[in-house]
């Protein structure tokens, strides 16, 4: 299903959270590891760390990866012979053996064959994202309208600090514009202003998210595995937010958030299932997750077979569809709320899976020397997609899955808190 089609034309925002972010993690343990791609992070916070010269090798002896991890059946070849085209971690598996991505005949799971070993899935992560500042204040009036600007206009979201005159006109005539709308839910990942309350995001990065949420009202923690992105989060955060180096963490307490977001980092992790069933014992009653991850089923995956730019060997150790994405959520305990299919990122992937067909690599994927026509092409991709996507095919770059912890919120018992009745009311929606 994904060699044999056409290329469409083109384009993606690809912020994370909205905006350009960085976060490099160092996988450990199970619930541990966590770690974005490219496409998440914008090509200005891509860098390496230590160049592309060495070329370390895994050589611990390969897990057992012919079988599915959420079914248990026995996966077939979907694409041979891989190569990691972004970082140059290893070019090769355990024992030499190159990288393949297998397919799992019955649920569509797609995971990386040979599956490294634990101990040896952070040297894939060596000359990862580097975690440089993406302060806000240097963001354009453009990116601050977009991310900032329209979840104050449009979901009820107080203003940021500092907000001028300019930038909320922007905002307001951005906000009429659909696909800039769908940029600003995920810059707050879909979390609807009436659920403040607690939130811990895993893969935290350098924390620019965490600052943008906690600015709209959220008490905010992080996960960050990688030392420097999380003291670059600590830097920016200060002292009073809480930033665990693992999921693991004793100092994280059952029970004690309203939500968890994990954006781009499920596909990381040696045990999808294991990760979102911590995520629901973390959540209070009522809690939700909010996962995003790429999207096997895309149109950009379609395109450009095995260059698409999100399979990223050897470090996607697990890609997901709807369908997937959606029974490793129920697996780990949640009901669903929603599932769907972002496209705003579309044109970022088409220019980087475009180069990686091209060129057969795209180091430290940072998307460079894209021509003119190049530009209008992947514009055009991403228009296609946002179509094809209102036609209701779940072809967008991106997987999002809204899942709820069983429960009433504490203080909800006896109906909705007075803010979500005003929410509601200023809707015109409400009872
Ligand atoms: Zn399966």
């Amino acid at each position: 299903m994904h060699r044999d089609e056409r290329r469409g034309g083109a384009t993606a925002d690809d912020r994370r959270h909205g905006g350009p972010q960085d976060t490099a993690s160092r996988p450990a343990t199970d619930t541990q590891l966590v770690r974005k791609t490219t496409a998440e992070a914008g090509e200005s916070s891509l860098a390496s760390r230590r160049g592309f010269g060495d070329t370390p090798q895994v050589t611990e002896a390969a897990e057992v990866a012919n079988a599915c991890a959420l079914c248990g059946r026995p996966g077939a070849t979907l694409y041979e012979g891989l190569e990691d085209r972004l970082f140059d971690a290893a070019a090769t598996g355990p024992g030499g053996v190159p990288w393949s991505l297998l397919t799992c005949e019955s649920c569509s799971l797609v995971w990386l064959d040979p599956m490294p070993p634990r101990e040896a899935i952070g040297a894939l992560y060596d000359r990862y994202y580097t975690h440089e500042d993406d302060d806000p204040t240097d963001a354009s009036l453009l990116e601050r309208a977009v991310i900032r600007g329209i979840p104050a206009v449009r979901m009820g979201y107080p203003e940021p600090p500092a907000t001028d005159t300019i930038e909320r006109l922007l905002a307001r005539a951005l906000a009429l514009v659909p696909p800039l709308r769908e940029i600003a839910e995920h810059a707050v990942m879909w979390l609807p202003v009436a659920r403040r309350g607690r939130l811990l995001d895993v893969g935290c990065g350098s924390g620019a998210f965490l600052e943008r949420m906690r600015d709209f009202g959220w008490e905010v923690a992080g996960v960050e595995p990688d030392a420097a992105a999380r003291t670059g989060a600590e830097n920016r955060l200060g002292p009073d937010v809480a930033v665990a180096p693992s999921l693991d963490d004793d100092s994280l307490a059952p029970g004690s958030f309203d939500a968890i977001t994990l954006s781009h980092v499920i596909e990381h992790v040696p045990d999808p299932v294991a990760t979102l069933r911590r995520c629901h014992e973390l959540l209070a009653p009522g809690g939700l997750l909010v996962c995003v991850t790429p999207n096997t089923r895309s149109l950009g995956a379609r395109a450009f077979g095995a260059s698409w730019l999100h399979w990223d060997p050897p470090r996607h150790l697990h890609l997901f569809d709807t369908a997937t994405l959606e029974r490793a959520t129920r697996d780990a305990g949640f009901g669903i709320h929603q599932v769907s299919t972002p496209g705003s990122s579309a044109h970022f992937v088409w220019q980087a899976s475009a180069l990686i067909e091209r060129n057969g690599k795209l180091p430290g994927a940072r998307v460079r020397g894209v021509s003119p026509a190049s530009w209008i092409e992947s514009i055009a991709f991403w228009m296609l997609e946002l179509a094809l996507i209102r036609l209701g095919r779940s072809v967008g770059e991106e997987v999002l899955v809204v899942g709820a912890k069983a429960g009433e919120k504490a203080g909800e018992k006896a109906g909705e808190r007075t803010e979500e009745k005003a929410a509601r009311a200023i809707e015109g929606v409400g009872p």
